[in-house]
C-alpha cells in the first residue's frame, strides 16, 4: 500500500543491492521516490532496479565503493544529473567481509579496523559530504544512517563494526546540529538482528535460537521493518525529527538483562 509519500523526491541510497537497503529502494519507490540504487555489488543494484521498474517505479543502478571518495563524489554527481538534484540520502553499505578477522581489541589488525571504518564509517562521512551542498541548495533534505545495537550494546567479538556503528550516530548528531538551520535533518536507524543477507551464516542454529529468546517480540526482525522504518524518517511526516536514533529492534534493548532467566526459572521456556 502506498501514500505516496515520497512523490516527487530524488533518493539515494547505498548498499541498496541487499537486504536492508534493497528493501528501503523497494519501498521509497513504492512511495513515489525515484531513486539511486547503490552497492559495491553491481548485479545486486541491478536486482533491485529490475525490480522496481517491474513495479511501476523509477530506478537508477549506480556500482560504487563508498569508501572511495572520488567514486561517491560520482556517484552523487549522478544521482543530481539524472534527477535533477537530491533530497533524500540513504546510508546502509557495510562491510561484512570483516566479520571473521574483527576480533579482540588486543590483537586488533589496523587493516581490518581501517576495512571496516572505511566503509560503515567513512562511507557515511563522504556520502554526506558530497550530498549536503546539493540538498542545501535546494533549502533542505533528510540522511539516514544505518547504526546498530551493537553500536552501545556490543558482542564479545566485532570491536571494529560496533566502534564504527558508534561512530555514526556521532556523526549524524553533528550534521543535524551543523545543518539543522539549514533544513537538513540526518536521523538514524539502529536495527536489531534482521534475518538478511548481511546476516546469513553469522549466527548458529543454536545462537539464532538465543537471539529469539531476547526479543520482546514474536519473531526475528526482517529487512521491510528497517524500511519502513527509514520511510518514516524521510517522510513528510518526520519534518520536526532531527538527530533521533530510532531503534528497530523488536524490543531486544527494552528489558532488563535478567528477564529471560527469570522466563526460565519460572519455565516460560
Ligand atoms: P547486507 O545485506 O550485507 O547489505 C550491505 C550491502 O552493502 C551489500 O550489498 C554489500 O555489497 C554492500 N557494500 C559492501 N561494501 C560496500 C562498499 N564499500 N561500497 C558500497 N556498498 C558496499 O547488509 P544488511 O544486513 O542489509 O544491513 C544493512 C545495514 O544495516 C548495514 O549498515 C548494517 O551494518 C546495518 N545493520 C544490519 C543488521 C542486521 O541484522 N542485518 C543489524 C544492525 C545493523 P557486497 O555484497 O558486494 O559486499
Amino acid at each position: 500500500m502506498s501514500s505516496g509519500r515520497l512523490t516527487g523526491r530524488s533518493a539515494l541510497i547505498t548498499g541498496a543491492g541487499s537486504g536492508i537497503g534493497a528493501a528501503t529502494a523497494d519501498i521509497f519507490a513504492r512511495e513515489g521516490a525515484r531513486v539511486v540504487v547503490a552497492d559495491l555489488d553491481k548485479a545486486g543494484a541491478a536486482a533491485t532496479v529490475e525490480r522496481i521498474r517491474d513495479e511501476g517505479g523509477v530506478a537508477e543502478p549506480y556500482a560504487a565503493d563508498v569508501s572511495d571518495e572520488a567514486e561517491v563524489e560520482g556517484l552523487v554527481e549522478f544521482a543530481v544529473r539524472t534527477f535533477g538534484g537530491l533530497d533524500v540520502l540513504q546510508n546502509y553499505a557495510s562491510n561484512r567481509t570483516v566479520v571473521p578477522e574483527d576480533v579482540a581489541v588486543a590483537g586488533a589488525d589496523a587493516a581490518v579496523w581501517t576495512r571496516q571504518l572505511s566503509v560503515d564509517l567513512m562511507g557515511c562521512v563522504f556520502t554526506a559530504k558530497h550530498a549536503l551542498p546539493h540538498m542545501l541548495r535546494r533549502g533542505g533534505g533528510s540522511i539516514t544512517n544505518a547504526s546498530s545495537l551493537v553500536g552501545w550494546l556490543p558482542l564479545e567479538s566485532r570491536p571494529a563494526y560496533a566502534t564504527a556503528k558508534a561512530g555514526v550516530i556521532g556523526l549524524s548528531k553533528s550534521i543535524a546540529v551543523e545543518y539543522g538551520r539549514q533544513g537538513i535533518r540526518c536521523n538514524v536507524v539502529a536495527p536489531g538482528p534482521i534475518v538478511s543477507p548481511g546476516t546469513e551464516g553469522m549466527y548458529t542454529a543454536e545462537q539464532t535460537e538465543v537471539l529469539a529468546e531476547h526479543m520482546a517480540a514474536p519473531r526475528l526482525g526482517r529487512p521491510d521493518d528497517v524500511a519502513l522504518a527509514a520511510l518514516f524518517l524521510a517522510s513528510p511526516e518526520a519534518a520536526f525529527i532531527n538527530g533521533h536514533v530510532l531503534v528497530v529492534d523488536g524490543g531486544m534493548s527494552a528489558y532488563a538483562p535478567m528477564v529471560p532467566s527469570f522466563r526460565r526459572l519460572a519455565g516460560e521456556g
